[in-house]
């Protein structure tokens, strides 16, 4: 009794596990999981049949048992047949067998239900175990021995297949393969012992529910053979970039749609020696590589016109597991339109690269041209000042001035830009004294500003250091444009700079200077413009007032390249006031104490700071006029000047005559400033004398360079005559100079 719950229990175990099995298995492909889905259920309906024959009753109930166990062990055997069949994919062969197997196996069934009635399989024989518990068994007749014999057929098909399966397949899909055949395996052993041994109770069946399990998990952890293959083909044969694979004797096994295509490839007549292989493989040889990337050009026709097709192909190595080279793969990628792409970019960029030049080029002509003849209007217009006391000459020489130096500042506002766009401004740090930065800021507007009627006042905080270092030059720039926008855009009031200097512990300062005005101000809402190059804001109104829009771009850009920030404060009718926060080193710590400005003599009569008798110049230029000015400029000077209307006539005059200093403009026609430069240091009797560049070429760099070649000074045209005095006083014998001052 014992045995038989014990068995029933096993029996009602398996039968759980198949029939939990049995909705997992939907995933699988349609084939498969109706043939496996049919074992499981043979399997569900012979188990039960098992447990009938242990409970049975009497004889007769053990015998319709028996029928229903043997008859649905045939069926099981034939899906799980048909299973192993369709599962190694040998679709035909299931197709050609299964139909006859089926009719096999439906004569057994028919044969096997007519055994209460003839007979012809099995009969049954009463046993009691030692504790008396009645067990059903079958002795054999011999149909039940063609029953045996059908159903080993089908076992030893599902073997055959499965061991073909084997042998042919990848060793990955292998494993899953191994482990139905020892299912199978299992199942065949275990009816022999139960034959061999005449066991009370057949337990073997309880094995085709471990056999549906473990089929069932083997089929889970490993991918369809067919899958992979099929959807790997398709992928690769879909893929925008070409596949050649060649075997280990360099003949072409695969080509994917595109290689096909695009090469007019036949895997079958392809090898190594056909294109594009050969030139890459030649090239990569040629380059000492076995393996490698190499581009591929070829012609192509499109759209009815002959075009490039560019290719990169990758050669390398296909090797098995243990790294032993087995064939090589050649991937093909087509770079055409990138290669095109890279192309137009390269010439876009050459293009603007030129554009650039050209800008450049043409901005360094046009303030060269324009600062030229303008050296001889302020040169002239100098002299006429020089030259009169009638007040209204005077006053109509002055206008010629102010317009000159509006021409001028927008030549060089112009130039600034296009310097700080293509970042090629520098900061020059030189050592200068805040308040002579202010009284000259003063000086320069004062006049600008009393002519509106308006007042310019300056204050600084006592404790500004003495001296500072910094880049003065354009710091004067950036205030200069802060106060000209003030006296610009002011109608009355006026205008106030304060300067004030913050954090002064140590060796650097935050020089903050602020200009104040009682103006026009600005809009809220044009604030956040007002920076922008070229635009001005509020134009009705300004319309009258001259100005570029270049001003307050170039002071914040200036600013912003000494690392300090500039910020704007103001009200539509109220006025404006802008802050410059600049850090400056500090070169004389010592307070300056309260800002007084000098008083700086302000005639209008020019006097010349020194003289210079028997000091003997060369002047060179090949514009005459500008020759003329620079004369009249050192006119009262006393200094004997000869002129050179070129570089042969300059080389000729040093040859023999030993000069004191040589003025030489840049620009001249062959030879130009430097290479008559370079001729005068050759030979002569100037060999040493100093020479100053005078030129209207004012762009980045050209001061060192003209110092690199060896010239000791350098004067921007317009010729401002301080300027050219200060250059001269520096350089002349100084036994030769008299400072009139
Ligand atoms: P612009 O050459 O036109 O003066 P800026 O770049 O110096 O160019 O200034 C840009 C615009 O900002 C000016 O057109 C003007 O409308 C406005 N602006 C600048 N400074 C002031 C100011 N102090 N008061 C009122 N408006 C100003």
């Amino acid at each position: 009794m014992y045995t038989k719950a014990v068995y029933v229990a096993v029996d009602l175990l398996a039968i759980a596990s198949m029939i939990l099995i049995m909705p997992n298995i939907r995933h699988m492909r349609r084939d498969y999981y109706s043939w496996l889905w049919r074992t499981l259920l043979a399997g569900v309906i012979a188990i039960s049949a098992n447990i009938c024959i242990a409970v049975s009753p009497n004889e007769t109930f053990a015998e319709i048992s028996y029928c229903l166990y043997f008859s649905s062990i045939d069926w099981l055997l034939f899906f799980l047949t048909g299973f192993c069949i369709s599962y190694t994919e040998y679709e035909t062969w299931l197709r050609r067998l299964s139909k006859i197997a089926a009719v096999i196996m439906a004569a057994d069934t028919v044969s096997i239900f007519a055994n209460p009635f003839l007979k012809n399989h099995f009969y049954i024989i009463e046993t009691k175990d030692a504790l008396g518990t009645v067990f059903y068994q079958t002795g054999f007749n011999r149909m039940y021995y063609l029953h045996l014999e059908i159903d080993y057929l089908a076992v030893a098909t599902a073997f055959l297949f499965i061991i073909i399966a084997i042998m042919k397949t990848y060793s990955l899909y292998r494993v899953k393969y191994v482990m139905i055949l020892s299912v199978l395996l299992l199942v065949v052993v275990l009816n022999f012992i139960y034959m061999r041994f005449q066991l009370l109770l057949d337990a073997s069946v309880v094995f085709y529910a471990v056999a549906g399990t473990l089929i069932y998990f083997s089929i889970r952890s490993f991918v369809p053979r067919t899958l992979l293959i099929s959807s790997t083909g398709r992928a690769v044969d879909d893929m925008n970039e070409g596949l050649l694979l060649f075997d280990i004797s360099s003949s072409c096994i695969y080509a994917n749609a595109f290689a096909r295509n695009r090469f007019g490839i036949d895997p079958a007549s392809y090898d190594f020696s056909c294109e594009p292989i050969r030139t890459v493989t030649e090239e990569l040889k040629e380059r000492g590589e076995t393996f490698g990337e190499a581009d591929y050009v070829t012609l192509g026709r499109a759209g009815g016109k002959f075009s490039e097709n560019h290719y990169r192909i990758k050669y390398n190595c296909l090797a098995d597991k243990k790294g032993r080279p087995v064939g090589s793969y050649f991937l093909i990628e087509d770079t055409t339109e990138t290669t095109y792409y890279l192309k137009e970019l390269k010439e876009a960029r050459e293009n603007a690269d030129n554009a650039n030049r050209a800008k450049s080029t043409f901005l360094a002509n046009m303030s060269h041209e324009i600062r030229t003849p303008l050296n001889s209007v302020l040169g002239m217009n100098e002299m006429i000042m020089r030259s009169t006391d009638d007040p209204q000459i005077i006053e109509y020489a002055e206008n010629i001035q102010a317009s000159s130096d509006i021409l001028l500042r927008l030549i060089n506002d112009i130039l600034d830009f296009s310097k700080i766009e293509a970042k090629k401004m520098d900061m020059v740090p030189v050592e200068y004294s805040p308040h002579d930065l202010l009284t000259e800021c003063y000086d320069y507007f004062e006049h600008s500003a009393s002519s509106k009627d308006l007042y310019l006042k300056i204050s600084c905080s006592d404790n500004m250091p003495t001296r500072l270092l910094g880049d003065v030059q354009h710091i004067r720039q950036i205030f200069s444009n802060l106060i000209s926008n003030a006296v610009k855009y002011t109608r009355e009031g006026g205008v106030t700079v304060n300067a004030i200097c913050e954090n002064t512990s140590g060796a650097a300062v935050r020089l903050k200077v602020s200009v104040t005005d009682t103006g026009i101000g600005i809009d809220p809402g044009d604030i956040d413009y007002l920076f922008d190059a070229f635009k001005r804001v509020n134009e009705k109104q300004n319309a009258t007032i001259q100005g570029t829009g270049l001003g307050l771009a170039i002071a914040r850009d200036l600013v912003e390249l000494m690392h300090g920030a500039i910020t704007v404060e103001s009200a539509p009718g109220q006025g404006s006031t802008f802050t410059v926060i600049i850090p400056q080193n500090v070169a004389d710590p010592t307070p300056a104490g309260p800002y007084v400005r000098k008083h700086r003599d302000t005639g209008k009569k020019h006097r010349e700071s020194f003289t210079a008798e028997g000091a003997h110049i060369l002047i060179v230029d090949d514009v005459a006029l500008n020759i003329k000015v620079a004369k009249a400029l050192l006119r009262n000077t006393k200094i004997t000047m000869d002129d050179a209307l070129g570089g042969n006539e300059a080389i000729e005059k040093c040859r023999n005559t030993r000069y004191d200093l040589i003025l030489l403009d840049h620009r001249m026609p062959s030879p130009d400033g430097i290479e008559t430069f370079r001729a005068i240091r050759a030979e002569g009797a100037n060999m040493e004398t100093p020479a100053v560049m005078l030129t209207a070429n004012v762009l980045k760099g050209v001061e060192e360079e003209y110092m690199k070649m060896g010239f000791c000074d350098y004067l921007a045209k317009p010729i401002k005559s301080e300027m050219l005095e200060q250059c001269l006083i520096r350089h002349l014998p100084a036994e030769k100079v008299h400072l009139t001052e």
